[in-house]
């Protein structure tokens, strides 16, 4: 899959010679594979379509990386607006609620619920040092309800002892009362399955719901069943509200399609993934982890985001060049300032120039630390471009509207033109004497 989609998008960009921003034409070659790629992930058609309209807007018209391809641009806006789509950040569970925090989990019959239940609470016992009670609301299967003790007793996590001709209802009120008298912190229910959705079903967990009020509601949903798994997301949530999605089976050979389906078209956030049948097999969800898996281009994302550093390093070295030839005036200083703060402040800089080590000194002497270089960078984008290039213009009446207009004194701005003035001077007499030398080398 991998070299498939990566062949394609190489032949499509391989025809062009053309650089810079990306066309419309480019774009919509480029979304053709990818489009392609996403559904063989399994990604939902029309999430796929709206999908792809989002990235056109994105990348028509976006500069591309010197070093890299169109292609492989577009593939970073892809994973950029994938991952974006998934949700950027993890979101744990939530149980900043008052004890007992009720944890309610639905899903469709072998979806894996009662495993993930256990999973769960085994996460809550040993991460969150949480006492947890758990009980099976499945009155329909016999086993159910001893399959959680069970679990239960293997993951050291007590359940509900279990009560014969009880309907859902009664279970979930016998586990809430006994949570509270007992003083567990959280309690996990885990509800009936059917094998697909049906009106019965879906007003007993609306009943549950409203009885328990859960402070979390998840569907557990089988990510191998694909588009299904999406209507199931958007029925259950229509009906019974949910709080998150656990997405099961992410160790099988689905490419994580219906992560990105059911986050788009629920907009509820995928909490957690289950990578396996053992009860340690549930992983923090990773919108990057299945950006990748959904594109299978790692690689190039990777390759493109070094880039983009090469050229923040490029336009520094550039920036060195001029100063070696002995040109720097504060236009130059405030780019180079800008290059800085990217780069991860001066000693970032200062690694990359060779031979600079030297100036080490000369500039903690100016009193050029990170917290002045903000200060002095507003000072200089308040000037008109003619001021930069010759602070000799600088009377007396500009400097005080500059400071109004940098939020600074007049002689904050006198310090800088001095400082400006002695490292353009210390510039020069390196550019005058070393040109070939160690700046030289920098420059080149
Ligand atoms: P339920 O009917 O929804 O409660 O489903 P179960 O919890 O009984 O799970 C059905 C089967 O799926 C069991 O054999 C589980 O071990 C298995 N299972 C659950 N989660 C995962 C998972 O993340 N990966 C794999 N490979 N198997 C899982």
């Amino acid at each position: 899959m991998f070299e498939s989609l990566s062949d394609k998008l190489s032949a499509v960009f391989d025809k062009l010679t053309r650089r810079g921003a990306l066309n419309e034409a480019d774009v919509n070659e480029a979304l053709r594979e990818i489009r392609r790629a996403l559904l063989e992930a399994d990604v939902a058609l029309d999430v796929v379509r709206s999908f792809s309209d989002k990235v056109r807007d994105r990348a028509v018209g976006a500069g591309v990386i010197k070093s890299v391809s169109p292609g492989q641009m577009v593939v970073k806006i892809v994973n950029d607006v994938l991952i974006e789509t998934l949700g950027e950040t993890a979101q744990p569970i939530d149980l900043a609620a008052r004890p007992p925090v009720a944890i309610m989990m639905v899903g469709l019959q072998g979806a894996g619920k009662t495993t993930t239940t256990a999973k769960i609470a085994k996460r809550l016992k040993e991460r969150h040092d949480k006492r947890v009670l758990m009980a099976s609301l499945d009155v329909k299967r016999p086993a159910a309800q001893e399959q959680l003790a069970v679990l239960g007793r293997q993951v050291e996590v007590d359940t509900l002892p279990i009560e014969p001709n009880q309907t859902p209802l009664q279970i979930a009120r016998r586990a809430m009362e006994a949570a509270r008298l007992q003083g567990y912190d959280v309690v996990m229910l885990d509800t009936a399955g059917r094998t697909h959705i049906d009106e019965p079903l879906m007003q007993e967990m609306a009943d549950i719901k409203s009885y328990a009020n859960p402070h979390e509601t998840l569907l557990v949903a089988d990510s191998l069943t694909g588009q299904d798994a999406v209507n199931l997301a958007k029925n259950f949530d229509e009906r019974v509200g949910l709080s998150g999605i656990v997405l099961t089976r992410m160790d099988g050979d689905g490419r994580g399609g219906a992560a990105l389906s059911m986050r788009y078209v629920t907009g509820k956030p995928i909490k957690l993934i289950g990578t396996g049948e053992k009860m340690d097999a549930l992983d923090e969800f990773s919108p990057s982890r299945i950006a990748n898996r959904i594109l299978g281009m790692g690689d190039i994302v990777a390759l493109v985001e070094k880039a983009a550093a090469a050229i923040d390093a490029e336009e520094a070295r550039k920036t060195a060049a001029r100063m070696a030839k002995g040109k720097f005036d504060l236009q130059d200083l405030c780019d180079q300032l800008a290059q800085v703060e990217k780069i991860g402040g001066l000693g970032g800089m200062m690694d990359l120039l060779p031979g600079v080590g030297k100036m080490k000194d000369q500039l903690a002497k100016a009193n050029l630390d990170d917290k002045v270089i903000k200060r002095q960078r507003a000072i200089i984008l308040s000037m008109t471009p003619q001021e930069r290039r010759n602070p000799d213009l600088l009377k007396a009446s500009r400097k005080k509207r500059i400071a109004a207009g940098s939020g600074m004194k007049v002689e904050d701005i006198n310090k800088l033109l001095k400082q400006h003035r002695q490292m353009a001077d210390l510039m020069k007499s390196f550019g005058a004497g070393k040109r070939g030398g160690l700046m030289g080398k920098a420059a080149q």
